[in-house]
């Protein structure tokens, strides 16, 4: 689905940022500019020649989409030559504690939204965000998405990038959500991708999927308290198999690969692969080919590609 970065500018700091630290240095103007995007935006693959409809959806992303001098202005001229189209919102949330904004968003109708908690409380959200008062404006933009749901809001989503700073603590993330938000439409568990400021920073944030491995089957008893649940850049080496059908694969094949390895492990052809990042900072031992035998039940989503899995 077409992804769209419309602003290089962002109202936050976070440590464990995927762009890089000169990203915002850039002069927005540039390659952001309203006439820029409405080039980048009309080239999307949206319909096809005979006018079909190939995708449904549009990712904005940034910096901060939202901050954007021209935000509204993109978001008319979306949906005046994609009316169909979902707009897909990948924001810090910010904006969405003032009211009037957010109203004017969902007034566009068909709107996702995805934003991240990063703790459970300002303390714990704003070290990763470096921005103090981001939590208190991210939780008042989540209270308002929903105080205004039946405006135009299609999903809304909370993800939880697991970093060396969140990975202790994602089980008080979740408590707290399901106390505050217990409507989200999903939830998303993200490994941190070791790139720009992440890498930069790898000595703080940097944290390898075994020590994560530990606290993972605490988070998997949250899964049924949520509509939804999945996890994102996870090969199936490093997840157990009972909770590879809620692993997604939506990692660029340029940034992933396979290790020579790889070609003897049973399930190859669902797994993600690894992210090329990160066999540079921490390398492949952790990576294990699983020989063992499950009957696994596919999908042709290839984004999600397990349904089932369970012990022969
Ligand atoms: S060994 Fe390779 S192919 Fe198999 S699950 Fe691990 S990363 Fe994926």
């Amino acid at each position: 689905m077409p992804v769209i970065s419309i602003w290089n500018k962002c109202n936050s700091n976070c440590i464990m940022c995927t762009n890089p630290s000169d990203f915002q240095a850039k002069d927005s103007y540039d390659n952001y500019g309203f006439n820029e995007l409405k080039k980048r935006i009309s080239a999307a693959k949206i319909f096809d020649e005979r006018g079909n409809l190939i995708d449904d959806k549009m990712i904005l992303t940034g910096g901060e989409p939202t901050i954007h001098p021209d935000f509204f202005r993109i978001l008319s001229f979306i949906k005046r030559i994609f009316p169909p189209v979902i707009i897909e919102l990948d924001t810090n949330g910010r904006r969405f504690c003032y009211d009037s904004f957010t109203k004017k968003v969902l007034r566009f109708k068909r709107i996702n939204i995805y934003t991240s908690l990063h703790g459970f409380n300002a303390k714990t959200h704003d070290a990763v965000t470096r921005t103090p008062g981001s939590f208190l404006q991210t939780i008042k933009g989540i209270e308002n998405i929903f105080k205004y749901k039946n405006l135009g809001l299609h999903e809304l989503e909370l993800r939880i990038i697991i970093t060396k700073l969140t990975y202790k603590y994602t089980e008080k993330i979740l408590e707290f959500i399901k106390d505050h938000f217990p409507e989200v439409d999903r939830i998303v568990i993200i490994f941190m991708e070791m790139e720009g400021q992440a890498k930069k920073n790898f000595k703080i944030v940097g944290l390898t999927y075994t020590q994560f491995r530990k606290f993972i089957p605490k988070i998997a008893k949250w899964i049924p308290e949520f509509k939804g649940f999945r996890f994102y850049h996870f090969p199936l080496c490093t997840i157990d198999h009972s909770l590879w059908k809620y692993t997604w694969r939506t990692l660029p094949e340029y940034e992933i690969t396979f290790l020579p390895k790889c070609e003897v492990c049973l399930y190859k052809k669902y797994c993600l692969g690894i992210h090329k990042d990160y066999l540079e900072k921490v390398g492949s031992d952790e990576f294990k080919p699983i020989k063992k035998k499950y009957i696994v039940e596919g999908t042709t989503d290839k984004y999600r590609p397990i349904q089932n899995v369970s012990i022969k």
